[in-house]
């Protein structure tokens, strides 16, 4: 058969939907040779998200919970490389260069599109230069060596009392279940390790869960979601309801009632929204989720198949399938069979499925169920939720590590390394808030800040007295004395309007001052100016005697 009688269908997303898509089509590929399944997916791994919050704990292995892809698809092609673009009406996918500068586009016949959700903190103050989200392996991983580095950092911390309770205190936004689950995973490994830290008190750790509603586990029937909260409240974690975050900064997590809580860990499971690539389609959608028929396909084309998350599947009996990895699999197998019928002729099947239960680990060797319709809590939920999820999880391989790793934790202490992958700080987006010091007098210079927006005062300190040396509007900078002059702060810089910053660590300033001469005068040049101002202003105040 030639290449172009083959028909392609190319698959957008490797999660539940994506590969559980292609591993029912290449069963179809081994009688026949007149497809072809190319899967592109960010990563060349599959993540089994229900187990993420256990790798943030380290009660499994880093990689235990992820699949390479190209053997879990031994028939299928796979791109690693990110979707920038979907084009319907010339059946074409555009994905971004990877180490050759030039943009891959690729043919399809057939679409599927398995691209998930994900947590958009654009529009929220502050939290997308500084909540953390949880929703793959990297967050995982990210979220385990940041509280590790707090941890380390509130050992040495022994004079300032509030900036170790603040290095002690995670906060996590969203009561749903991988907000619980994570939040109760990172509270057993916190208090459990804190033991090796000498000179800290177990007193101090805090880990605080924010929840919009009057209770957590929405998904769950109100008795077992009234037990986890009480669980979990027994083991420490301060529970707060009817609570919304409404902004961060990188050291405090702001809710919409005006309480700041003091935290340098931030992690948000909310709020979920479609996939950008989604969004960007002219394809019916409602509530951003893609409107497809009972057989999957997206309402008005022929061609384009949607299930999983970023899909609002009709259910048999009325109301449309949530959001989980249950439905996404199930979904997956009646789509690689209606793809078939589409290309070979053949009855196309209707989605249909019973919801089997719902499931939540709570830690500490507890969870909930509600499982054809009966509720279990405690141990035997947890046992449940262990063997179920073992057994779902892809390759007896990947079982036997995990049931391996599940048995060294119980009677070994958690791992308690932390690695440090990042390469440089570099340059970073940060907020603040009103009332916020961005440095203070003394303290060593280490970057430097450029303002997006907002507004800053520049203060010094004379005994119990503050002078207002100046005050900072969007498109000035400041920091740049302390990096010039190797020197430390002479003054401190506090937020009084909501600022966006976009601040440059030294050693990145360094080298741009080094190879831009003219960059370097002009920030000399703006410094003896600044310099001569504050003398100044310092003069005319000591004048006045204010
Ligand atoms: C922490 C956590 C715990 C969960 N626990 C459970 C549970 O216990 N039980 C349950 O039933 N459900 C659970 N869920 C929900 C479940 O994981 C999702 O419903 C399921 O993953 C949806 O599958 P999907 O294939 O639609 O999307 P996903 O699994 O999210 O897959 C989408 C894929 O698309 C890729 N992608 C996205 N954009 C691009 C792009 N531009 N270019 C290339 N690739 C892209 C992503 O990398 C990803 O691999 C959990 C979710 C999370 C986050």
């Amino acid at each position: 058969m030639n290449e172009q009688q083959r028909k392609r269908i190319v698959i957008l997303g490797g999660g539940f939907a994506g590969v559980y898509t292609a591993m029912h089509l290449e069963k179809a590929l081994r009688r026949r040779d007149d497809l072809e399944i190319l899967l592109i997916n960010k990563e060349n791994y599959f993540v089994f998200q229900p187990m993420l919050a256990e790798v943030v704990s380290g009660s499994i292995g880093m990689l235990d919970t992820v699949s390479p892809i190209r053997r879990m698809l031994p028939r299928t092609d796979l791109h690693v490389r990110e979707v920038e673009s979907i084009d319907i009406e010339n059946q074409t996918i555009t994905t971004t260069p990877g180490l050759h500068p030039h943009p891959n586009v690729v043919h399809y016949d057939h679409l599927v599109l398995a691209l998930g959700n994900v947590t958009d903190f654009r529009g929220l103050r502050g939290l997308p230069e500084h909540a953390i989200p949880f929703k793959n392996l990297g967050d995982a991983l990210f979220i385990r060596n940041h509280v590790i580095h707090a941890l380390e950092e509130a050992a040495i911390e022994q004079h300032d009392d509030d900036f170790r309770k603040q290095l002690l205190t995670f906060v996590v936004a969203g009561g749903g279940f991988s907000g619980v689950e994570v939040a109760a995973e990172l509270n057993d490994f916190v208090r459990k390790v804190i033991r090796n830290y000498r000179h800290v008190d177990q007193a101090e750790v805090r880990v605080v869960l924010l929840h919009s509603q009057d209770r957590i586990l929405p998904e769950l029937d109100e008795k077992l979601a009234l037990y986890a909260q009480k669980i979990l409240a027994k083991r420490g974690v301060e529970i707060l309801l009817k609570t919304r975050l409404a902004a961060a900064t990188g050291d405090l997590a702001v809710l919409a009632n005006g309480m700041r809580i003091p935290t340098k860990t931030l992690i948000s499971t909310v709020p979920s929204s479609p996939n950008p690539l989604i969004d960007a389609l002219k394809l019916p959608k409602e509530k951003g989720r893609l409107k497809v028929d009972s057989g999957l396909k997206v309402e008005g084309t022929e061609n384009v198949w949607a299930m999983g998350d970023c899909a609002l599947v009709p259910l048999a009996g009325g109301g449309f399938c949530p959001p989980t990895a249950q439905f996404a699999l199930r979904q997956a197998k009646t789509a690689a069979r209606n793809i078939l019928a589409a290309i070979h002729g053949g009855e196309r099947k209707a989605f249909q499925f019973k919801e089997l239960g719902k499931l939540g680990a709570l830690g500490h060797r507890s969870a909930v169920a509600q499982m054809f319709g009966i509720n279990v809590s405690g141990f035997l939920a947890w046992f449940m939720w262990r063997t179920i999820y073992l057994m779902k999880l892809p390759g007896w391989g990947r079982r036997l590590k995990v049931a391996s790793s599940w048995s060294f934790d119980l009677f070994l202490p958690p791992e308690l390394v932390q690695l440090k992958l990042d390469q440089s700080t570099g340059i970073s987006h940060e907020h603040f808030e009103p009332g916020q010091e961005i440095f203070r007098e003394g303290d060593l210079g280490d970057r430097i800040y450029i303002m997006a927006g907002g507004a800053a005062e520049v203060v010094r300190h004379d005994g119990e007295r503050e002078i207002v040396l100046a005050r900072l509007g969007s498109g000035e900078y400041f920091g740049e004395m302390a990096l010039l002059n190797q020197t430390t702060r002479n003054a401190t810089v506090r937020c009084v309007e909501a600022m966006d910053v976009l601040s440059i660590h030294k050693r990145e300033f360094g080298l741009l001052a080094a190879n831009l001469p003219a960059m370097r005068e002009s920030f000399e040049q703006v410094m003896k100016q600044r310099s001569m101002a504050n003398e100044n202003r310092l003069r005319h105040v000591a004048g006045r005697g204010e």
